[in-house]
């Protein structure tokens, strides 16, 4: 490289071109040689051929020949490696000499006369190149003399054809220069412009002419410092070479980046005696990486940012805010009922809102960083700063509710007016906060505010926090709880019109390790989504069933009427085997099902699959009682209940709560236990925490009580100790 670069510059500037053909300049010289070998008188020889090897199909082709008959020609054209003579000399890189062909002759022609060989290969120190054959009289004999001068002719016919072929390569690699897309500039020493290519006339707009003698200056931006050519030059005197990424101005003033790679090449002595440039003109490659950022970050619709750039936003403003004191404020705003409006006015109009929607959002906001991240969701994230003396929170909520305002004026499209409504989740951020935090915090706030409806903010605060930190270990810790003895029972008690004790619900507890005692409110539905709540519903079965096939053996139970009601999950109902397995541990305990009253939430029933009205049957037929919990709750007739093996309806506490104000609710429960004692069931009031809403239930017939003035749920030793109260101290609630 050293020593051929300069050469090739030579070359470069006197702009030779590949000639048309190149072999037909080397069979001449080829030729030449050996016609003057043929006319050595001394050697005796009329006629002979010169092959080249060709390595990649081991063979040698005849390229040159003299006084070839038609037939030598046609059975010479091609020669593979190892056979006749010739082909053995190519394997073995020895001269040979026979004096008359024989039968290792393998190649045979019509006409072959008889006559002897020398054949003589042709190689350099890159190894073998071709071979020449010379054709002599039949019994001339090898001479040493002969063979050296043979040797000097081979010797020759290497060089000739080494010489064309690096001319080849040369030529080629100078069309490739020439032709490349990449720019490339030649100086000398001084750095004064020798050549340069196509590539770069065409991306600097400077011809050859115009930068031939003049130094690469011409090409400044003025945008890097003198120091950092500095630091460039000095890099390549050091190390020969540097790279970066470089600005430049082309002849039309414009300003563009450009990979570049200079190369100083040197002499023998180390003396630089060129420099080359080579770049690449990144115009194009910016402008891809421009489009394919927009596609990665940000929203096409509305062209504002995306969740992954504000995310990115967001972690570095978290860090600055931070550093500096400041807290960032998170809202996630998102539309109400959106696609309503999607689908009464059609995506046009749709896609049109939400345009306009972040067109004024983004006005609203400059200088915060604002995203949309769901068709119908954006985010905002806010340093509240000096301007909220009020502090971040109130800030930030007056922020919302102007954000609010915003989108509430009207939108006019199509002559339609139209206004959007929102709901806000809002979070401030501690120290030390990261963006998934700040997002899930802002996102339950949404939540809350969308399940509460109210004034449509919802602010994350410790409380929340805490909830949610307590659900996550609900919904971790659930499926364990029964295998690791962490449920226990509670039992409240359900007196007669008298306030004699009948009967208990049995209500689930789950002692948890890591919080404490959580109420079934709390875990059941998170039991239900992570499919532990039939595990933990043949437990509560099992564990009433032996309480009570234990207390009836007491004597204090003794000739007792007692009904001990147990709560059934919806989702237990759906699962196949409850009815079987109810039996079962009945069976097992020797308790007649009719002592139990199963106790099934009335909107269970009203999303009645075959499946819930099939186990109820069963179980019913199984002499088991069915009660419909939180009866009132799920709008459903008692005409369409009528159908089902209902026993009791258990009225809930929400119209008991509301007894006392009499008016609408009182004839609500008084009509609803009419109803039920008319299709011949019995009623019981649950929540019933006072004398007077007692006396009110019993004066509209209701049958049974249950409820804090009677007992709250109570432990099992408790509860013994409260029914020996009632049946042989003869006391009353
Ligand atoms: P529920 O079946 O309606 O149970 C009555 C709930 O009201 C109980 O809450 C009870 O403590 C409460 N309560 C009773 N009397 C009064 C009163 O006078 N005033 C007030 N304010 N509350 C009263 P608890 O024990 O927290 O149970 C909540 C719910 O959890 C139950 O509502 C029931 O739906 C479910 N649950 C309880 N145990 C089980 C169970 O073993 N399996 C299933 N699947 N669900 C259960
Ligand atoms: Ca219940
Ligand atoms: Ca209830």
């Amino acid at each position: 490289m050293k020593t051929s670069a300069p050469r090739v510059m030579h070359h470069l500037q006197s702009g030779t071109h590949l000639s048309a053909s190149p072999e037909t300049g080397l069979q001449a010289l080829l030729q030449g040689i050996l016609k003057t070998i043929t006319r050595l008188p001394w050697l005796h020889t009329d006629a002979g051929g010169v092959f080249i090897a060709n390595d990649g199909e081991q063979r040698l082709e005849l390229v040159a020949h003299v006084n070839f008959t038609p037939q030598i020609q046609g059975a010479c054209t091609r020669v593979a490696f190892g056979r006749c003579l010739c082909g053995r000399v190519a394997l073995s890189g020895r001269l040979l000499h026979v004096d008359c062909v024989d039968q290792r002759h393998e190649i045979r022609y019509e006409g072959m006369s008889d006559h002897g060989h020398y054949v003589v290969p042709i190689s350099d120190h890159t190894g073998l190149l071709g071979v020449f054959v010379l054709y002599v009289e039949a019994g001339h004999t090898y001479r040493q003399a002969e063979a050296d001068a043979l040797h000097d002719f081979a010797a020759t016919m290497a060089t000739v054809i080494q010489t064309t072929r690096m001319r080849r390569d040369k030529a080629l690699a100078d069309l490739v220069i020439e032709n490349s897309s990449h720019g490339v500039m030649i100086a000398d020493r001084a750095k004064r412009i020798l050549w340069v290519n196509r590539a770069f006339e065409q991306t600097t707009g400077y011809r050859l002419e115009q930068v031939r003698g003049k130094t690469p200056r011409i090409l400044s931006s003025g945008r890097h410092g003198p120091d950092f050519y500095r630091r460039m030059w000095r890099e390549i005197e050091a190390h020969g070479r540097w790279q970066g990424e470089i600005w430049n101005r082309r002849q039309s003033g414009e300003i563009y980046p450009e990979w570049l790679n200079i190369v100083a090449l040197k002499d023998e002595q180390g003396r630089v005696e060129r420099y080359a440039g080579i770049f690449v003109d990144l115009t194009e490659i910016r402008r891809a990486e421009e489009h394919i950022h927009r596609l990665a970050y940000f929203d096409g619709l509305t062209g504002l940012p995306n969740r992954a750039k504000f995310s990115e936003d967001l972690a570095a403003l978290l860090r600055q805010a931070h550093a500096q004191g400041q807290q960032v404020v998170v809202l996630l705003l998102d539309l109400d009922h959106f696609h309503e409006i999607n689908d009464a006015l059609g995506r046009e109009t749709g896609d049109a809102l939400l345009r306009e929607a972040g067109t004024r959002l983004a006005k609203a906001l400059k200088g915060h960083l604002l995203a949309r991240i769901e068709p119908d969701q954006f985010l905002v994230a806010i340093v509240p700063g000096e301007s909220c003396p009020e502090g971040a929170l109130d800030g930030a909520q007056a922020r919302a509710e102007q954000i609010l305002q915003v989108l509430a004026s009207e939108f006019v499209f199509d002559n339609q007016v139209l206004t959007l409504d929102a709901t806000i989740g809002l979070a401030v951020s501690k120290a030390g906060d990261t963006v998934e935090t700040l997002l899930s915090h802002a996102a339950l706030a949404l939540r809350q505010a969308k399940q509460a409806a109210r004034g449509g903010i919802g602010v994350f605060d410790e409380q929340l926090g805490r909830e949610v930190e307590y659900d996550n270990h609900i919904a971790l810790n659930i499926r364990h709880a029964a295998s690791r003895g962490e449920l226990f029972l509670m039992y409240q008690a359900q007196v007669d019109q008298q306030g004699c004790l009948t009967g208990a619900e049995a209500l689930l507890r789950w002692q948890s390790p890591g919080i404490g005692l959580i109420s079934p409110g709390r875990f059941i539905r998170y039991a239900e989504k992570r499919g532990a709540i039939a595990t933990i519903g043949h437990w509560v079965f099992e564990q009433a069933v032996k309480q009570f096939s234990e207390w009836r053996k007491q004597p204090l139970f003794e000739g007792r009427e007692f009904t001990l009601s147990v709560n059934l999950s919806p989702a237990q109902l759906i699962s196949n085997d409850v009815a079987e397995m109810f039996a079962e541990t009945c069976e097992r305990y020797q308790l007649s099902p009719s002592l139990l009253e199963i106790e099934v939430i009335e909107s269970a029933i009203m999303q009645v699959t075959g499946q819930v009205y099939a186990q109820l049957e069963a179980l019913s037929a199984l002499g088991f009682r069915i009660a419909i919990d939180d009866f009132g709750t799920g709008y459903s007739s008692l005409s369409r209940l009528h159908e089902f093996p209902i026993d009791t309806f258990k009225i809930d506490r929400s119209f008991i709560i509301c007894l006392e104000d009499g008016g609408r609710h009182l004839s609500v429960v008084k009509s609803m236990i009419a109803m039920a004692h008319e299709l011949g069931h019995t009623v019981i009031a649950e929540g019933v925490e006072n004398e007077r809403q007692f006396n009110m239930l019993r004066e509209l017939a209701c049958d049974r009580f249950q409820g804090f003035w009677f007992s709250k749920p109570v432990t099992r030793e408790a509860f013994e100790r409260y029914a020996a109260s009632m049946w042989i101290d003869g006391g009353r609630a």
